[in-house]
């Protein structure tokens, strides 16, 4: 086995470094070398890939991929597209890089849509071939790599490829080992035109060892536009806007890669000349609708709470009458409240004066409107309770009762005394 693998690593260093030279003498004879781009879109057929609440990864891989085809050979004329699928169809992995080998393309992209258990993890992220290096890239890698179990033939196809054995790492990488550089390069343009125009978190670019980048002779990245598991990215790489800005995201990335690598300025079209205008168009009728409906939605919950705490005023009141009922059931006929309002015409139940006083009692005397607070059945209750009616009405004073009608202080004392005899 050992010797096997070793005769595996010398094979892949000679063509690593015949693919490097080759690479190396096109460029010097400074011929414009970037004019071929394969589109993977990840998954299809019977291999829908991660699937959301509405959508299949395969279907919005698919999407994505024809719209960033679209806009190469609408704005970048002499770059070849080549897909590896256009309709919804099972392709072996092995088979997607062979084809960008076949026909010695300059980039391979494979799309894909991420996904995990919870619900709020989310973002976008790229990967190039290579070790990974934390829990999280491996996982990416395996659940990506998964597929390969439900092909025919798969150990033919795969040979040294162990899904969970990290010297099956080593092998993988040396394939990728002469693009390492210009593939991260991608990436990372990739992620930089995400993060500047997709709703998204940037989860940066990683490394780690995908099968449907192992054999692929050419810089290639694998991306992942978003997690179909969280039901706003669902939405986002569901919908139409969200795929077209995606794709005008990556095409600016291939711009600036291309740019780079053949040591051109050619300008970049901008991410609104990109998405097509009447999907432009409606965004803004959906972004505004959302608006109306925040807004709504904003007002329907001032309305609950006006309407909870009118109920709570009434509650309260009727607390407030229950407990005089009670103090005159008990045989308390003469009471004490603390008066601090008059006025000529009767306040209304939310009048902000009497709002936060307990017990608001009012009477009517000579024409004019009497407001009392709290209910006591002891002069000295109703003093201390003064003191606090004070702090907003300085001239709140003591008042009386005697079987519903006003009596002085002086009376009162002496109703009590009587009663205490
Ligand atoms: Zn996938």
């Amino acid at each position: 086995m050992n010797e096997h693998k070793d005769i595996y690593k010398f094979l892949l260093f000679i063509f690593c470094f015949f693919s490097a030279f080759f690479c190396f003498s096109q460029n010097e004879e400074g011929k414009n070398v970037f004019d071929k781009v394969v589109i993977d879109a990840g998954h299809g057929g019977n291999k829908p890939g991660a699937l959301g609440t509405k959508f299949k990864e395969k279907d919005i891989t698919l999407a994505v991929a024809i719209k960033l085809g679209k806009l190469i050979n609408e704005h970048l004329k002499s770059v070849k597209v080549y897909y590896t699928r256009v309709i919804d169809q099972d392709i072996d992995l092995y088979k997607r890089s062979s084809v960008a080998n076949k026909i010695n393309a300059d980039l391979f992209l494979s799309i894909h849509c991420n996904s995990a258990t919870a619900k709020t993890a989310g973002g976008t992220e790229t990967y190039a071939m290579g070790l990974g290096k934390t829990e999280s890239n491996l996982e990416v890698a395996k659940k990506e790599n998964a597929e390969i179990l439900t092909e025919k033939g798969s150990l033919e196809n795969y040979q040294g490829f162990d899904l969970n054995s990290p010297e099956g790492d080593i092998l993988f990488s040396l394939y990728q080992n002469a693009y390492l550089q210009n593939s991260l390069d991608f990436a990372a343009k990739v992620q930089s035109q995400y993060t500047k125009n997709v709703p998204m978190k940037n989860r940066g670019v990683h490394q780690a060892n995908f099968v449907v980048l192992w054999k692929a002779a050419m810089p290639a990245v694998l991306t992942e536009i978003g997690f179909i598991s969280n039901p706003k990215e669902e939405e986002y790489i569901g919908s139409e806007y969200g795929q077209w800005t995606i794709a005008a995201c990556i095409f600016r990335a291939i711009c600036e890669y291309r740019n780079k690598v053949d040591n051109l300025t050619d300008a970049i079209p901008s991410i609104e000349k990109l998405i097509p205008q009447e999907v432009q168009e409606k965004e803004n009728i959906r972004k505004q609708n959302e608006q109306i409906e925040q807004q709504r939605k904003q007002e329907e919950q001032k309305q609950i709470a006006e309407k909870q705490k009118q109920e709570q005023q009434i509650a309260q009141q009727k607390q407030q009458k229950e407990r005089a009922e009670q103090k005159k059931k008990e045989g308390i006929d003469l009471v004490y409240r603390v008066q601090f309002l008059s006025s000529p015409t009767q306040l209304n139940n939310n009048d902000s004066r009497i709002a936060d006083l307990e017990d608001v009692f009012s009477y009517n005397e000579k024409g004019s409107w009497k407001y009392t607070a709290g209910l006591f059945a002891s002069q000295q209750e109703a003093l201390d309770y003064q003191k606090k009616v004070k702090e907003k009405y300085a001239d709140a004073f003591v008042v009386a009762f005697y079987q519903g009608k006003r009596v002085s202080i002086v009376e009162a004392k002496r109703l009590s005394s009587q009663k205490t005899q």
